[in-house]
């Protein structure tokens, strides 16, 4: 990658703030809004979820545009999701371009893995060095009670995501009352046998409909299972990987483990991230509805100089803290439809 542009501006061009004095550095851009998967806390029930039309999606030379553009004004880190990134045809494609991208020196992918097998050495080949891979329980029936797929698929996908390189392989775990926090320590000795990195991350209400309350268990409560602390030594913290993990090494000393609470331990205070969602909205924060449409400028006559003062404006209304409730009022966008 070029790093000469992010160099000159580095040394000569102001900060990328929001209105808190917030720098933002990382754009999450959603590829598609459908999956593979069916998970139950991220999208509504068939029937309910509607896919958007495919002309409503933004086509890869208008995403490349808007990550131009952000980079042009100090993002440099860009993760590709979803839904499900690997069911967009031409991603392969999309990614070596957006790679090359001068002055972009982080591009990472999230995916549920389930296609990896025969992505993971494309990819790698095309730009994407780290990914983040959804894994929620290693046994097999739970699995296809919370997703609908086969944990078959994910397993081969993370050996050719070895294969081919990434560094590091993070596996994102969330935590739901009476589906998978019995089966945890199999996946902390799964991943420090694997040298993956595990996380293990709240659950948000962020599917329409969802009982939230009923599957949520607090980190906290995970924490002081006798299981999990025979395990992982809080005594010491590591330091941070990124502003929203907390990680603390396993007691045998084969690696580390990450929590993520977005619940009940906010890190607004560090985030510096923009979302961009599949159907062209420009999205300051996860947790509420006030997007803005890039994609009506995008397909007008609208000139670059007029969508860097739409995003400008956007970050500048980035809100001070997240609006995460115990309930799902003033949110209509499910997980799926926004971009994890
Ligand atoms: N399909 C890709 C994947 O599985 O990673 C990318 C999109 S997915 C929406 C991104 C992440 O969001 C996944 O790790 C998923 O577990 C997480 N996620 C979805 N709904 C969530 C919720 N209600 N609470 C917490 N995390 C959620």
């Amino acid at each position: 990658m070029n790093v000469f542009p992010l160099l000159f501006r580095q040394q000569f061009a102001p900060a990328f703030q929001d209105g808190h004095g917030r720098e933002i550095g990382y754009l999450r851009i959603s590829v598609v809004d459908r999956c593979n998967l069916r998970c139950h806390y991220c999208r509504p029930e068939t029937g309910q979820f509607h896919a958007l039309p495919r002309e409503k999606i933004l086509r890869f030379e208008e995403i490349e545009r808007v990550a131009r553009l952000a980079i042009s004004l100090g993002v440099e880190k860009i993760r590709i999701t979803g839904g499900e990134p690997l069911v967009r045809k031409g991603l392969i494609g999309f990614i070596e371009r957006l790679s090359a991208l001068p002055g972009l020196r982080d591009l990472t992918l999230s995916t549920n893995a389930v296609l990896l097998k025969p992505y993971a050495q494309p990819l790698y080949d095309a730009g994407v060095k780290r990914i983040n891979i959804s894994l929620d329980t290693l046994d097999a029936p739970t699995f296809a009670q919370l997703t609908g797929g086969r944990i078959s698929d994910v397993l081969a996908g993370i050996d050719a995501a070895q294969t081919a390189g990434f560094t590091p392989i993070r596996i994102n775990a969330v935590l739901m009352k009476d589906n998978n926090i019995t089966q945890a320590t199999e996946l902390i000795d799964f991943c420090a046998r694997q040298q993956l990195e595990l996380r293990f991350i709240e659950l948000m209400p962020m599917r329409e409909g969802m009982d939230w309350q009923q599957h949520y268990y607090p980190i906290s409560a995970f924490m002081a299972r006798p299981e999990i602390i025979e395990r992982i030594n809080f005594d010491i913290i590591t330091p941070q990987g990124n502003a929203a993990a907390r990680y603390f090494p396993l007691r045998d000393g084969t690696g580390r483990v990450g929590f993520i609470e977005p619940m009940s331990r906010h890190f607004c205070a560090a985030c510096n991230r923009l979302r961009l969602t599949a159907d062209g909205k420009l999205r300051p924060c996860l947790s509420a509805d006030n997007e803005v449409d890039l994609r009506a400028s995008l397909r007008n006559a609208s000139t670059d100089d007029d969508i860097l003062q739409l995003i400008r404006q956007t970050t500048a209304g980035k809100q001070a803290t997240s609006t995460y409730v115990f309930d799902q009022s003033g949110r209509q966008r499910s997980m799926i439809a926004i971009g994890g």
